[in-house]
């Protein structure tokens, strides 16, 4: 057994508790969170920690694949200009930064105590380190197209590549997703949307106005975008209505999915997402909206709404670091008022119940193996994470 005691403990199922000790198993698996008077006798083996243990994090938006983009996109661009710049980029990069930069990345990211991560891909470059790591890949691959014509062969590559990762990633699982709300056809999204039954699905959402205004009407930058890549398309109209609500065509209110960004996102969007989905969780990526758009979502208006929120780092194009502390300070920056245990629930727990791993993952509940992450250079008195705050994963997890 260890007995680990800190300054606080955040349980997560449960209030933060101070100067108590949590007792874990030598193979991680928690046994509970006990006052130090309960424990007379064990305390020669207590190991004490200055600053904060919580369980170990779940990263719900990830695009490994492009961590050889660390440092070389430049800030506040905005995403038009973001999507032109990594198509450019993508060809001048090779094959072994590619691959080297995944697993320096990967490394960095598990020991800031992430112990689960949602990671998209187009292709296998992840694929290797994900088939030796302990730690948990879900892998949603991704894909987009808007000329129907191609529908049938992108879908068939990604089924392809879906059984590789299937067939070599021992600890995770796979679903194939549509890329964003306005960057399939119809008939590659009746494919997406057949294969997805029963399956978690991701999608980027309204990451800026753009989206709203493609769907409306058919104008703006996304139009553009579509036309340039796409001459000999057919005009697209719009819907008239909101990208999700457009959507619902082809998914079905019992579909589980993650809409990742939101960082437009209205009321209006957020109630009928609400209302239509019964098992939709809604994934923030602060870090990456500040770098592409300058712009945060709204947050308390998924907090006021009851969305499940989750966190995601995105991908070093888009971020400095893939850490799950870093996406919390900056919240907690711009909306003190946020308690950290809610933070962290985001963090943990709503992350593990979006990959189905609640049982295992996300508390320090009994019999889970979540991981355990400690918070260091924190403020204990007002629970407010400060620039100089660090975490790292000190006991791992098991799934
Ligand atoms: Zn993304």
């Amino acid at each position: 057994m260890l007995y680990l005691s800190a300054d606080c403990i955040i349980p997560i199922e449960g209030e933060p508790c101070f100067g108590s000790v949590l007792v874990v198993e030598n193979d991680g698996t928690i046994d509970g969170i006990y006052a130090k008077s309960e424990l007379t006798g064990s305390n020669s083996e207590n190991i004490h920690y200055n600053g904060i243990l919580c369980p170990g994090f779940v990263n719900t938006h990830c695009h490994l694949e492009l961590s050889w983009a660390k440092g070389l996109f430049s800030e506040g661009e905005g995403l038009d200009y973001f999507i032109w710049q990594l198509g450019k980029l993508r060809k001048t990069v090779s094959e072994t930064s590619i691959i080297d930069s995944i697993e320096k990345i990967a490394n960095e990211m598990e020991q800031s105590g992430i112990v689960a991560t949602a990671d998209i891909a187009n292709g296998n470059h992840t694929l290797d380190y994900k088939s030796k790591s302990q730690h948990y890949f879900h892998t949603f691959v991704e894909v987009f197209g808007s000329d129907p014509n191609t529908a049938y062969s992108i879908f068939n590559y990604a089924v392809d590549l879906k059984s590789q990762f299937q067939e070599r990633v021992f600890r995770g699982s796979v679903s194939i997703v549509p890329h964003a709300t306005y960057s399939l056809s119809d008939a590659l999204f009746n494919l997406v949307a057949n294969a997805a039954k029963g399956k978690l699905l991701c999608i980027h959402h309204q990451e800026n106005k753009d989206e709203n205004l493609f769907f409306r009407d058919g104008s703006g930058p996304i139009a553009a975008r579509r036309k340039a890549f796409n001459p000999d398309l057919p005009i697209y109209p719009g819907t008239g209505k909101r990208p999700m609500e457009s959507l619902t065509e082809y998914f079905g209110p019992n579909q589980k999915m993650l809409l990742v960004h939101n960082t437009v996102s209205e009321k209006q969007d957020i109630d009928f997402v609400q209302n239509y989905f019964d098992n939709v969780f809604w994934c923030l990526c602060p870090n990456a909206n500040l770098f592409i758009e300058k712009h945060l979502p709204e947050i308390d208006l998924f907090r006021q709404n009851n969305c499940k929120i989750t966190i995601g780092t995105d991908s070093l194009a888009a971020n400095h670091q893939l850490s799950i502390l870093e996406e919390i300070k900056t919240i907690q920056v711009h909306f003190p008022q946020i308690p950290l245990a809610e933070l962290l629930t985001w963090s943990t727990l709503n992350g593990a119940e979006l990959l189905g791993l609640q049982q295992k993952l996300g508390s320090f509940v009994k019999g889970k193996r979540p991981g355990v992450v400690l918070i260091e250079n924190a403020d204990l008195n007002t629970l407010q994470l400060k620039p100089e705050t660090t975490s790292r994963l000190i006991i791992p997890s098991h799934t």
